[in-house]
């Protein structure tokens, strides 16, 4: 324990209330030894049991997008014998792709533990990956705190953030031992005093100037800098204790900086417990809302910043966590669908996939995602001519429009488009509207070397 941490009483005694399997693990971020972690990627519960299908990039593959690509055409051409043509649309999980990110998160930000947000992408390979590379789970409700659990990550290792819980999941997480949850009302002390009494809080506040960062979750979570005290003194209250603070930024951030006003925001609200006369905080959560590159490495030094000016002096005592979503999942997975259907209008071409709005696609409506789709038989070549190209998906919703007036070459049906970056929220809330299970679209696990 760091000489700061041992000369305060009060965090010692804190200490022994919070969930010593918590403690430990938000001790143990640490790096792992031995084998590489690919190797141990591959061998963790969720991958393991999975069908894996390796590839090697081609000399001439420049990319990791070139070497899925060609990949995709062995699954639609049945390259072996064992597997027969893929005639429907699938995903492709490259898990190298979250070995990468892994990485680059611990350069970006070496000494915040991210909790990956399952509900972003719950593929159980996605999970098993992370949790054998060190991460934590952000997960909202009963289903996923089971699906991480399942995989033999220790409970200790979720946080349960979701503000309002019905009363069966928090009673399954008091069961599960999963131990710390967040919440922005007095209602939900209440709640869980009576649910789960021994469950630590994370008081979850509004990013100050989360205004601007759109999302509609801006509206919905977080206490205002007058409700931090009530909402302190009604944990005290009730007896329940409140670990610390977290905050979501909104999906995607749209402006770095937000992550500054609310780590400064989360500083005020650890002064003010201690004013009321609270067990020091010790946990701070800055949310999700990262994306791979260079706004990730943006994001990274502005947080390192902010808590080197808000928190300095708390730091050696004070877990900083992070729940990233799109980070990790985003740019890990690639759809092909299938043309099923298409029409000539004069110049402009219409054309139905086997997968839309209702599926993986689903977030064009909901994550404002605007995809670039490529056929997969060709490169676009110079020259070649290209017609303004409408792509429905396979549901009779007028609505279930994937694109409009994008300039695709003249496909056929049976051929395929390929859409990149498809991992986040996308199979996550895909529906059976129409009959069209998006639980059934296949996802092909596959890793390079
Ligand atoms: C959805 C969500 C996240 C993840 O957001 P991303 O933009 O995918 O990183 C993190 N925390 C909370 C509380 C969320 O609701």
């Amino acid at each position: 324990m760091h000489a700061c941490c041992r000369a305060n009483k009060r965090l010692a005694t804190f200490d022994s209330s919070l969930p010593s399997r918590l403690l430990d693990c938000l001790r143990t971020w640490v790096s792992m030894d031995g084998g590489s972690p690919m190797q141990t990627v591959l061998s963790a519960p969720g991958v393991k049991d999975k069908k894996l299908v390796s590839f090697t990039r081609n000399d001439d593959a420049t990319n990791d997008k070139d070497a899925v690509t060609g990949l995709i055409r062995s699954i639609v051409g049945g390259a072996t014998p064992s597997s027969p043509a893929q005639r429907t649309a699938f995903h492709v999980f490259h898990i190298n792709t979250v070995v990468d990110l892994f990485s680059a998160w611990r350069r970006g930000l070496p000494d915040v533990r991210p909790y990956y947000a399952v509900k972003c992408n719950p593929e159980p390979a996605l999970l098993g990956a992370l949790a054998a590379l060190g991460a934590g789970f952000d997960c909202a409700s009963r289903a996923e705190m089971e699906a991480v659990l399942a995989l033999g990550v220790p409970p200790g290792r979720i946080v349960y953030a979701n503000p309002c819980k019905p009363e069966p999941h928090l009673e399954y997480a008091a069961g599960a031992g999963v131990s710390l949850a967040t919440y922005d009302t007095e209602d939900e002390v209440a709640k869980v005093a009576r649910c789960h009494p021994g469950c630590q809080l994370l008081l979850r506040l509004k990013a100050p100037d989360g205004g601007v960062s759109g999302g509609d979750l801006m509206n919905k979570y977080g206490a205002h800098a007058h409700e931090v005290a009530p909402l302190l003194r009604a944990a005290q209250r009730a007896g329940v204790g409140v670990a610390g603070v977290s905050f979501h930024v909104g999906s995607p951030v749209s402006r770095v900086d937000v992550y500054r006003g609310a780590i400064q925001a989360a500083r005020a609200a650890f002064d003010q417990a201690v004013a009321l006369g609270m067990p020091p905080m010790r946990v701070l959560d800055v949310g999700g809302g990262f994306t791979a590159g260079a706004a990730f490495d943006e994001a990274a030094a502005v947080i390192r910043d902010a808590l080197d000016r808000s928190f300095r002096d708390l730091r050696p005592c004070v877990e900083v966590v992070a729940e990233p979503g799109r980070y990790f999942a985003t740019t890990a997975f690639t759809l092909a669908a299938r043309v099923i259907g298409r029409r000539a209008r004069g110049a402009a071409r219409e054309y139905w996939i086997d997968d839309g709005v209702y599926g993986s696609l689903n977030n064009v409506l909901m994550d404002h995602k605007a995809p670039r789709p490529r056929p997969l038989a060709s490169c676009p070549r110079p020259g070649e001519e290209t017609y303004a190209s409408t792509v429905f998906g396979p549901t009779c919703d007028s609505q279930d429009k994937v694109v409009t007036g994008y300039q695709l070459p003249e496909m056929s049906v049976g051929d395929w488009l390929v859409f990149d970056d498809m991992g986040a929220y996308s199979t996550s809330a895909g529906s059976r509207f129409n009959g069209f299970d998006s639980s059934e679209i296949k996802i092909y696990v596959a890793y390079s070397s």
